[in-house]
């Protein structure tokens, strides 16, 4: 069925996936195109505008041309886009696995059960913690993640804390990761250990393996 839906696209490229429980895994990349928020730290201002208006079919074919079957619909805020939910399911119905990840500002209501969601919760040091949509955490799945991305000490209490108030590690998966130039990672790794946390810490493999090159 052919669909009349569009979304404005930044980018689409095949990458290895650099975070969440699927790090490593060969994965397209759906970047679209917008959000609201304004990190402090975010490394894809490039995706606040611009990108090129696709079809649902056109987004499919392409896709579908680099020949894997994992793919992660990123942004940008994804769910900015209205019809980033019948992309979701288009995606799913064409046989790939898919995960979303969003900021957790705008609701997860409706989403595709089959979604794997990972938010990315926002803390003090981003500039952004007022926008985080508390109702969200109400519609984790178990197989969904949330992401906490660590600027200080500061925020490591807040995410702790945010941690132990939701019961957040029975609901879903959960990942620390730490701001890079801003928060040394040993030192991340040392908190959560002392603080015996059940989280999972993760650096950026991405970045690890390629910069911060665009497209990667
Ligand atoms: S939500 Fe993501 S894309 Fe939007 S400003 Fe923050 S880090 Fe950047």
């Amino acid at each position: 069925m052919k669909t009349r839906d569009r979304l404005r696209v930044s980018e689409i490229f095949a990458s290895i996936q650099g975070e969440s429980t699927t790090v490593g895994v060969p994965t397209v990349f759906v970047r679209l195109t917008g959000c609201p928020l304004r990190c402090h730290w975010c490394d894809t201002t490039y995706a606040f505008s611009g990108g090129d208006r696709l079809s649902i079919d056109e987004i499919l074919e392409r896709v579908a041309a680099l020949g894997l079957s994992e793919v992660c619909v990123t942004g940008g805020e994804p769910l900015a886009q209205p019809a980033c939910h019948e992309l979701l399911t288009a995606l799913l119905d064409a046989g790939h696995r898919v995960s979303l990840e969003t900021s957790g500002a705008i609701s997860i209501v409706g989403l595709d059960p089959r979604v794997r969601c990972v938010m990315d919760l926002k803390a003090p040091g981003s500039g952004e913690a007022d926008k985080n949509l508390w109702d969200n955490l109400q519609h984790l799945r178990a197989h969904d993640e949330v992401k906490f991305v660590l600027a200080d000490r500061t925020d490591y209490e807040w995410a702790k804390d945010v941690l132990e108030r939701h019961g957040l590690a029975r609901r879903a998966t959960v990942l620390f990761s730490p701001v890079a130039g801003s928060l040394p990672p040993a030192l991340l790794a040392e908190w959560i250990l002392a603080d015996r946390l059940p989280v999972r810490f993760q650096l950026q493999l991405h970045k690890i393996l390629w910069g911060d090159t665009r497209g990667k």
